[in-house]
């Protein structure tokens, strides 16, 4: 059979059983909540990345498909016939200013559903222009795609809640920026695209109803025990509680790895409590509250140590969306929502003196909050104070594969070290104990913003994908110690002191 005829077969093969088990839920809601797009062709696309490990856990039958048919699927959606493509609206605060936005660039292929019953975002991140696309052209660059596949398959590595990258195809098209750059499309694997934004889009709707229609679907999407539990008084503040409660988890496992998102827009924050929107974000190396890596972040909004007052300040907006449900009177509604956002900073606090205790192999169960907060607080300024790096300095006091790094032989280290065993010699925690614990939580390898950018150059100029694959192989198990992989714990030196990030566009 030629060719050509074999590939009609089989594209004709791949829409009768179609890839995905797709439902679309989102489209049920009122009509203003999104558009219906068509993704843009691409003609010549080719699959660069796959991750085989995601299509097994969301049950695809990959196997049969060609690659190339497989390259089309993950360019455009071509040949699935479930698939009801849509770009969804919402708004957002960019930098703390208001603004309607909307997928401009990314389209929702339909809500997969795995045999387990979990439903999955299956969104085509680069997929062409949308009603929202205002001045930009829907595309997305190789560079920054590679980099979000990259970045967000570390996090998940890592155990941290994030949306996923099941594939990234290069469309063999240019995008024009500040350069001319090679195209691609990344599809992206999301618990949901619901973001703090789309509420502040849907109070802002003529319809009064629209928010308390968004809200139940989000508690029916990614809060369905509460409406379970009899408990819950009222279960729209249950639910801002519960979204508070898991951002406060998310953002103290950021800052449990160094991890800077970079550009914490109310838009990029998702109800789910997933991280998602890798842009400009990166690990920082030097143990600084300030880092910044974003080329436009200049006031340090989105700094390391700034996350938590800005998520906080992310669910004050969310908050004031939610305040026609809290209470039938405003005034009685503002009080609740200023009753449950003051309780952010002590439960904050909690959650990350729990992650702070995990590093340093002290936490017990029952323990009080603030127990060890000194030997926290010393540990942290000795690194501050000797410009240390963040994930080595935790990793050496529990791995010695590790170099020592050079502030092991300072005094006040030294007088430190004594501290801390004495502390966990007081909680009866044996050293073995504690450094098995700690090696499970401090992590051997993290993507360093400088074995990322020289994946990416090369995947950039040369179409060479063996450093973007082989980096992702490296950071699959970043937990393991592995003396082959030493060269990826390197810090940066000096080479990387300017190093900056830019928006994924
Ligand atoms: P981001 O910085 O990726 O969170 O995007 C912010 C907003 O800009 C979102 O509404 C995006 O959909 C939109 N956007 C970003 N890049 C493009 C592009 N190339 N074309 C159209 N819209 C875009
Ligand atoms: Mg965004």
């Amino acid at each position: 059979m030629p060719k050509e005829q074999a590939d009609q077969q089989l594209h004709q093969q791949t829409q009768n059983t179609p890839l995905f088990n797709f439902e679309h839920s989102y489209s049920e809601l009122p009509a203003n909540f999104y558009s219906h797009v068509k993704p843009a062709q691409v003609e010549d696309p080719k699959l660069v990345l796959f991750n085989k490990m995601l299509a097994t856990q969301l049950e695809l039958e990959t196997k049969d498909i060609p690659e190339h048919i497989l390259a089309q699927i993950m360019a455009s959606g071509e040949s699935l016939t479930n698939s009801k493509p849509i770009a969804q609206a919402y708004a957002g605060h960019q930098f703390g200013h208001f603004t309607m936005l909307g997928d401009g660039r990314a389209i929702l292929l339909g809500e997969h559903i795995a045999n387990t019953g979990q439903r999955y975002d299956i969104q085509l991140k680069g997929g062409g222009r949308t009603p929202y696309s205002r001045g930009g052209d829907g595309k997305a660059a190789l560079g920054p795609m590679l980099r979000e596949y990259i970045i967000s398959e570390a996090m998940h590595a890592l155990g941290i809640p994030t949306t996923r990258g099941l594939a990234v195809v290069a469309t063999n098209e240019p995008v024009f920026r500040e350069n001319t750059f090679p195209g691609a499309v990344l599809t992206r694997v999301a618990a949901s695209h619901i973001r703090v934004g789309t509420f502040e889009y849907a109070v802002r709707l003529p319809e009064p109803e629209a928010i308390r229609i968004l809200t139940d679907y989000t508690i029916e999407r990614h809060y369905r025990q509460l409406a379970e539990d009899i408990h819950s008084e009222n279960i729209y503040v249950a639910f801002f509680e519960n979204v508070m409660l898991r951002q406060i988890k998310l953002i103290t496992q950021w800052i449990s790895v160094g991890f800077i998102h970079g550009v914490m827009n109310t838009d990029n924050m998702a109800l789910s409590g997933e991280t998602i929107d890798y842009g400009p974000c990166a690990f920082m190396d030097v143990y600084d509250p300030s880092t910044v890596f974003s080329s436009i972040d200049r006031d340090g909004r989105y700094a390391f140590g700034n996350q938590p007052a800005i998520a906080h300040w992310n669910l004050t907006r969310l908050a004031e969306t939610l305040l026609p449900l809290f209470h039938e009177e405003q005034n009685a509604s503002v009080e609740i929502a200023r009753a449950s956002l003051a309780r952010f900073p002590e439960l904050f606090e909690r959650e990350l003196d729990i992650q702070m205790n995990k590093k340093l192999g002290l936490h017990k169960p029952n323990m009080k909050t603030g127990d060890n907060k000194e030997i926290i607080q010393n540990f942290l300024k000795i690194l501050f104070d000797s410009r240390a790096d963040y994930t080595n300095a935790f990793r050496a006091l529990c791995d010695s594969t590790m170099e020592q790094p050079d502030f092991f032989n300072n005094d006040d280290f030294r007088q430190w070290r004594v501290n801390w065993n004495n502390r966990l010699q007081q909680l009866s925690i044996s050293q073995a104990a504690a450094m098995q614990s700690m090696q499970s939580v401090n992590p051997f390898v993290i993507p360093r913003n400088q074995r990322v950018e020289e994946a990416l150059l090369a995947a950039n100029e040369k179409a060479d994908y063996s450093k973007v694959n082989h980096l992702l192989q490296v950071l699959d198990k970043p937990y393991a110690t592995n003396p082959k992989h030493l060269e990826f714990t390197r810090e940066p030196g000096d080479t990387m002191q300017n190093y900056k990030t830019f928006c994924g566009t």
